[in-house]
């Protein structure tokens, strides 16, 4: 499994940026993060098919290690979502 070995987060292009330990680069929108927040109330929203999970604009405000991966802290408040290393990974 890859780890990270660089984690930034850029507020200017509203985005995260991962570099792993093979040397791929990763950009993930906030949006798309929020948008894809593993925690099991976004996992049934998603189910229920509600489009109205992620605010437009949504910013990263804290990137906590968790260990086998990342809790994120996002300006609507939402702070349940802990996104396992395979799961970042598997973002586009
Ligand atoms: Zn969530």
């Amino acid at each position: 499994m890859s780890t990270p070995v660089a984690l930034h987060r850029s507020s200017a292009d509203a985005e995260l940026r991962i570099r792993w330990d093979d040397g791929v680069e990763q950009c993930i929108a906030f949006a798309r993060l929020r948008g894809a927040c593993p925690c099991s109330q976004c996992r049934a929203a998603r189910l229920r098919g509600r489009i109205d999970l992620v605010k437009a604009g949504v910013t990263l405000r804290e990137v906590n290690l968790q260990g086998y991966g990342i809790q994120l802290v996002f300006d609507d408040g939402h702070d349940r979502g802990i996104y396992p290393w395979s799961y970042l990974r598997g973002l586009d």
